[in-house]
């Protein structure tokens, strides 16, 4: 996707908020989720089969329709599709891949509030994705114990109020779009109400998955809020970002909300400098700034994808030489225990 087809449709669509927030609501409830599915809709071997019903056992098929249509159909080499199909190396125990990697149960205070950073708090604001990404650090998370509804919501919001080092709060999930808009704005409204909150940020995956779910109600609120407001996307490949999306991205830009995009480093998939630059490229197209490069966490079924630190210091090396400074995201890697993320050096 070119920079100026991007811009050139922005101009060119325009649609209703009430037409938008139907669009994402159907495309969650027609999520594929057998792989059946998925290969015959992509036309791809009959031999992908076997290995994707048996590890969806453990960590279910989940990618909607839109994203679907991003990838190009016969090849089990398409760097969207190797993201969400699940194959049989997920099944094999590799020494140094466990179920909860960055030990996020050790700094869970209230359920569903993850306190692992001085200033800053994660709520785990929903158990569900539109799309389960099989290389995910949370694909073993015991979401059912972290609810953020009902009675672990006051007890979040008391924990808030009795930290006032605590400057800014991280609606994740799960993602945290994947619940209505009406539900985020009252959660939004509460955390207005502690005064040393400053920050919200929303760290979500949706928008790219279901670009619509970037509607009008949504920006509005983001961007009326009292906070400042930061929505981080996740997106790994160029082929994520196409018009729709950039669309969406633009509008909540003008809108003032700041965007910044983070990216994990995936064999076979994005380990590859024109690749990371193309991304750096179209996210500033779209008017999203490259924030993080992350090094693979060592989450068990996800030892496939890791791409050593090595082979990533060489790259990010290339990187440097390749972009204007302002579109190389850092390079960091997550260490249990420490007390922000690590930096990775190249020199
Ligand atoms: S959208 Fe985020 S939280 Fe959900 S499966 Fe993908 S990486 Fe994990």
């Amino acid at each position: 996707m070119s920079t100026h087809t991007i811009a050139t449709s922005l101009q060119t669509e325009t649609e209703t908020s009430t037409v938008i927030d139907r669009r994402w609501q159907e495309a969650l409830q027609t999520l594929i989720t057998d792989p059946r599915e998925l290969i015959t809709l992509l036309e791809l071997p009959e031999e992908a089969l076997q290995g994707a019903l048996a590890s969806a056992k453990d960590f279910p098929l989940k990618v909607p329709r839109p994203f679907i249509e991003k990838m190009k159909k016969g090849d089990l080499n398409d760097p969207l599709l190797k993201q969400v199909l699940p194959i049989h190396q997920e099944q094999d125990a590799i020494p140094g891949f466990t179920y909860d990697p960055l030990e996020e149960s050790e700094s869970n205070p209230v359920p569903g509030l993850i306190h692992k950073y001085r200033s800053r708090v994660l709520i785990v604001t929903s158990s569900q994705c539109a799309i389960h990404c099989r290389y995910c650090f949370r694909r073993h998370f015991p979401y059912e114990d972290n609810r953020s509804q009902g009675n672990h919501w006051s007890k979040m919001l008391h924990y808030l109020q009795q930290h006032p080092q605590v400057n800014e709060v991280i609606f994740s999930g799960g993602d945290p779009l994947s619940i209505g808009n009406r539900a985020l704005i009252n959660m939004l409204n509460d955390i207005e109400t502690i005064a040393h909150i400053k920050r919200v940020r929303f760290h979500t995956r949706l928008p790219v998955v279901i670009p619509e779910r970037l509607d009008t109600p949504l920006i509005e609120a983001l961007a009326n809020s009292t906070l400042k407001t930061l929505l981080v996307i996740h997106t790994n490949h160029p082929n994520e970002l196409d018009t729709r999306l950039a669309k969406r991205l633009h509008k909540a830009q003008q809108a003032g909300i700041t965007l910044l995009n983070q990216t994990v480093l995936l064999k076979g998939i994005n380990d590859c400098a024109d690749v990371l630059s193309e991304l750096s490229e179209a996210l500033f197209a779209a008017g999203v700034m490259p924030y993080y490069l992350h090094l693979l966490d060592r989450v068990s079924g996800a030892a496939h994808f890791e791409v050593s630190e090595k082979q990533a210091q060489t790259l990010y090396k290339t990187l440097l030489g390749e972009l204007p400074g302002f579109l190389v995201p850092k390079l960091v890697r997550e260490i249990a225990g420490k007390e922000s993320k690590t930096p990775i050096s190249v020199f």
